[in-house]
């Protein structure tokens, strides 16, 4: 069966994939809140790269902008040889073992971007440790965006894009290759903590169709149940590919614009096509985790 654009959608405005100041996105939980509300976002998670610091903020955020919270998470995972990203939702955000595994998979980002700052300077790029700090919200969590931020201000590049187009990216100056989580680790860390595992903008990976075969049999394997469908990251063909591979493997599908900031995403909060309606939108099989604001 294919799902198509023509059938009936699920018109839930649900935006669950977004950073803020806690990772690599501009904007503090609270200004996203608000944000998403003014966009007409209806139900919101905040999937900060490896850390859930955020999410008390964000769950309080939501509620005073009156709009319905999962909490959520995007975990770095080595897949081979690929960096995929898992997004989790609906988990309990105290969950000891899935903060520990968090902890863990941040570890290693500061050594990792002193390296990457090394390689840049054998280009003739100085001070970019120094300087991506000053874009950094949160010590445990220097990204590669904090870099682009830095490169961008100093002129060696117009935009963020461009910088990953030449630097910071396999075979270009100021890659550094790091081992991240598990598969089956980010998996069960979400799962084990009540939560619904998503495989984040599968588009974006350049896996071959066996690769990309492997990557959802272990997920699902793993106890993954879901995918991101409708993401600021996906052409609508992936649309399509991803709705019907969700149908062909029985998975659970997620909305998400991936908004890290104003200035620098295309897509912002909410403003995406709504999932096809003949797909399961995860935020059902989550429906008890929900945190709706207080009826007025
Ligand atoms: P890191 O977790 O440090 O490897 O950084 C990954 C982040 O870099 C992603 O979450 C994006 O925010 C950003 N990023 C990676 N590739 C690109 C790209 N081609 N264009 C813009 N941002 C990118
Ligand atoms: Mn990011
Ligand atoms: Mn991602
Ligand atoms: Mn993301």
């Amino acid at each position: 069966m294919t799902a198509s654009y023509n059938d009936c959608v699920s018109i839930l405005n649900a935006d669950l994939h977004c950073h803020s100041t806690v990772s690599d996105g501009t904007l503090s939980p609270e200004a996203l809140a608000q944000r998403a509300a003014a966009n007409g976002v209806e139900l919101w998670a905040l999937t900060d790269h490896d850390e859930i610091g955020g999410q008390a903020r964000a769950r309080d955020a939501a509620r005073a902008a009156g709009i319905a919270w999962l909490s959520g998470v995007e975990v770095s995972v080595s897949f081979c040889g690929e960096t995929v990203h898992i997004v989790g939702l609906g988990f309990d955000p105290e969950d000891p073992q899935l903060v520990a595994g968090l902890g863990q998979t941040r570890g290693g980002r500061e050594a990792r971007a002193r390296d990457m700052a090394a390689s840049l300077a054998q280009v003739g790029i100085h001070g970019a440790f120094e300087g991506a700090l000053t874009y950094v919200g949160n010590p445990d969590l220097i990204s590669r965006t904090h870099f682009a931020r830095y490169l961008v201000e100093i002129g060696v590049c117009h935009d963020t894009p461009e910088v990953f187009r030449r630097f910071l990216t396999q075979g270009k100056p100021g890659f550094v290759p790091h081992r991240w989580a598990g598969l089956g680790e980010a998996v069960r860390w979400i799962r084990d903590a009540g939560g619904i595992a998503v495989v984040a903008h599968p588009g974006r990976y350049r896996f071959s169709p066996t690769e990309e075969y492997a990557l959802f049999t272990e997920f699902t394997g793993h106890g993954g149940q879901g995918v991101e469908v409708v993401t600021g990251s996906h052409t609508t063909a992936e649309y399509q590919k991803y709705a019907d591979l969700a149908i062909e493997l029985d998975l659970v599908a997620s909305r998400g614009s991936d908004f890290h900031s104003p200035t620098e995403s295309r897509t912002d909060l909410g403003k995406l096509p709504f999932l096809p309606g003949k797909l399961s939108p995860v935020w059902e099989a989550l429906d008890a985790r929900i945190v709706r604001p207080e009826a007025v």
